[in-house]
């Protein structure tokens, strides 16, 4: 069977190899006998899985020992609501940079429990843009600085770490482990699997320590670090398969050699794309130059009565997933870790057959 090309922005691409491996212990995991989806989380089998991937994770971020790794459950949507309710403590505010949708829509849910001060927006330029931190308007006293390091929708990503007095939180569901990041700089780092993870149902939560214990009242048990922490992400049932193949991705990344050399294959791959697009006059791509991300590379047709056409014949053609969000229309490639540089140049070489035939 031939597995195709997919560039879909989430959930993605898995590497075949952690699939290969994942098909092989499905029914009988290490000769347990069972499905290591069948055992107690409690058990030492699914214990010592969940402390592999720690530990591997660890050792790819370079995690600072006085930070807690939580893999929770609910999506990086769920942390929308769990970073006010974890980390407002005494404080009204929140300031948040809005650069694009899953901005929005994280700043959106915080003004449910804080007072939300904008302290950017690029909506202006229909977040094609980064506002530089020197026109950033700080709130006066907030509890923490909120961005979204890539934003997936409009392919945006900052390759710079804004400097502010307040811990900074992250939303890093679409770059996480795409490239090494001084993890240090961040009070909060979340992210949903199922981009360069592992599977959807696993959420990832990186917090400093001395930034729990500061949950309201009201914070859900199910939402609240410190509870997480302390049990090491086994206060209820964790989505144990999730992680198990997350921590086969972890293992996988580790033999590619980390972060580092994922990296440079990734703006290898990014790189290839962009100037495609650019030596073209039939496709663009809107975002600002410095600000172009690495995963998530939308594109428009110069003619987008052709995009059904484009749609239907990429498929055809084994590449699946390019059709892009309604709010930026067009197509876009999503470029994670698992794609690879294979996948690129099948997509850019049909992408200049099908410019031959209707440009
Ligand atoms: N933030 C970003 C940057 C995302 O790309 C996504 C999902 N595409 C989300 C948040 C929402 O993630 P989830 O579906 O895991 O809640």
């Amino acid at each position: 069977m031939t597995r195709l090309y997919n560039f879909c922005a989430g959930p993605a691409a898995l590497p075949e190899s952690v699939l290969e491996i994942a098909r092989d212990e499905l029914l009988n995991w290490h000769g347990a006998g069972l499905s290591l989806m069948e055992m107690s989380h409690r058990s030492p089998e699914v214990v010592g899985v969940a402390e592999r991937a720690e530990a591997d994770l660890r050792e790819l971020l370079s995690v600072p020992d006085d930070y807690a790794v939580l893999f929770l459950q609910g999506g990086a949507s769920t942390q929308f609501s769990a970073v006010p309710l974890n980390l407002l403590g005494d404080k009204k505010s929140a300031d948040y940079v809005n650069t694009g949708q899953w901005s929005k829509k994280a700043l959106a849910e915080a003004k449910r429990y804080a007072e939300v001060n904008v302290v950017a927006s690029s909506e202006d330029t229909n977040f094609a843009t980064i506002p530089p931190q020197e026109q950033w308007q700080l709130g006066s006293d907030p509890a923490y600085l909120h961005y979204t390091p890539n934003e997936t929708i409009g392919g945006v990503e900052y390759f710079w770490t804004p400097e502010v007095s307040v811990p900074l939180v992250a939303d890093m569901s679409s770059t996480i482990l795409s490239r090494p990041i001084d993890v240090s700089a961040f009070g909060v780092i979340y992210a949903g699997a199922q981009k360069n993870i592992g599977p959807a149902g696993l959420t990832l939560v990186i917090v400093r320590r001395d930034l729990l214990g500061r949950a309201s009242e009201l914070c859900p048990a199910m939402l609240n670090w410190q509870i997480a922490a302390d049990n090491d992400s086994m206060y209820n049932t964790p989505p144990t398969y999730s992680l198990y193949l997350a921590g086969l991705v972890f293992e996988w990344l580790k033999k590619q050699g980390g972060l580092t050399a994922m990296e440079a294959l990734n703006r290898r791959k990014a790189e290839k794309l962009y100037k495609a697009i650019d030596d073209s006059s039939f496709y663009s791509n809107p975002v600002e130059l410095a600000s172009r991300s690495l995963m998530n590379v939308p594109f428009t047709l110069a003619d987008d009565s052709l995009d059904k056409a484009f749609l239907a014949e990429s498929e055809a053609a084994g590449l699946l997933n390019l059709k892009g969000h309604r709010s930026v229309g067009g197509m876009r490639a999503s470029l994670y870790n698992a794609v690879t540089e294979e996948a690129v140049d099948a997509l850019i070489a049909f992408m200049q057959d099908f410019e031959r035939r209707n440009g």
